[in-house]
């Protein structure tokens, strides 16, 4: 491990700091008044999170034209504008992470719909392991989880992503995308994705870059197939 390895993975009270607030930010969200994840308006005690209103106008989930190489198919719950994209980002880094429970239906959906559910093992692209401790949690596998739960199988991480990838959303164009995330990811436990046809989960699609360098890995470590779903896509 290198120096500079070395010291991103001492704890950092800041970056606790930072998360305890963000947790607490969440925290309010969560318990009172209970808000729509989409328009923030109250709703009731119990009972889904997206009030009537925003239910009705979510679109229907869809698949699009293959942005990116390797991955087979690709299907998405909603585009990535908003109401979503606001609620989006409260869910990634605001502390909202219970956004998930109600995320993981639309993406369970947009996959039954889209892409059918034969599928050996559903898997997800995470963050890297100094994201995570600086956030909290890994929002990626939170809507896999969810999904999964709704799908009937539970996912297992099977990629890992170094630390000191540069973000995607600070990249621009796809060539650039391409290059940032080359060799970002590597797999964890080859055996697990020997043969299969696997789901890869991730939370938004911009140019196919991310989910398509995962699927690269994923496929060179023997998987039979990769089909993505995300749960928000770019609109171009
Ligand atoms: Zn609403």
């Amino acid at each position: 491990m290198s120096r500079m390895e070395e010291r991103a993975d001492r704890p950092r009270s800041g970056a606790h700091r930072a998360s305890l607030r963000k947790c607490l930010n969440g925290l309010k969200d969560l318990v009172w008044p209970r808000r729509c994840i989409l328009c923030r308006k109250a709703v009731g005690p119990e009972g889904d999170r997206v009030c009537p209103d925003c239910a009705a106008a979510l679109p229907k989930p869809f698949s699009g034209a293959r942005r990116g190489a390797h991955y087979r198919r690709w299907a998405s719950a909603v585009w990535y504008e908003d109401p979503v994209r606001a609620s989006f980002l409260r869910f990634k880094f605001g502390g909202c992470c219970f956004y998930a429970d109600s995320y993981g239906p639309w993406l369970a959906n947009a996959v039954r719909q889209q892409l059918g559910t034969n599928y050996d093992l559903i898997t997800y692209v995470p963050i890297s392991r100094l994201r995570k401790r600086k956030r909290g949690y890994d929002q990626s596998f939170l809507l896999a989880r969810e999904t999964g739960k709704l799908l009937g199988q539970a996912p297992i991480c099977t990629l890992k992503k170094r630390s000191f990838v540069k973000p995607q959303s600070r990249t621009l164009g796809l060539e650039e995308r391409q290059r940032n995330i080359r060799g970002a990811f590597r797999v964890i436990n080859a055996e697990a994705v020997q043969g299969k046809r696997i789901l890869l989960i991730d939370d938004v699609l911009t140019t196919g870059s991310t989910v398509s360098e995962a699927s690269r890995v994923l496929l060179k470590a023997g998987a039979k197939s990769v089909d993505v779903a995300t749960l928000a896509a770019a609109p171009k």
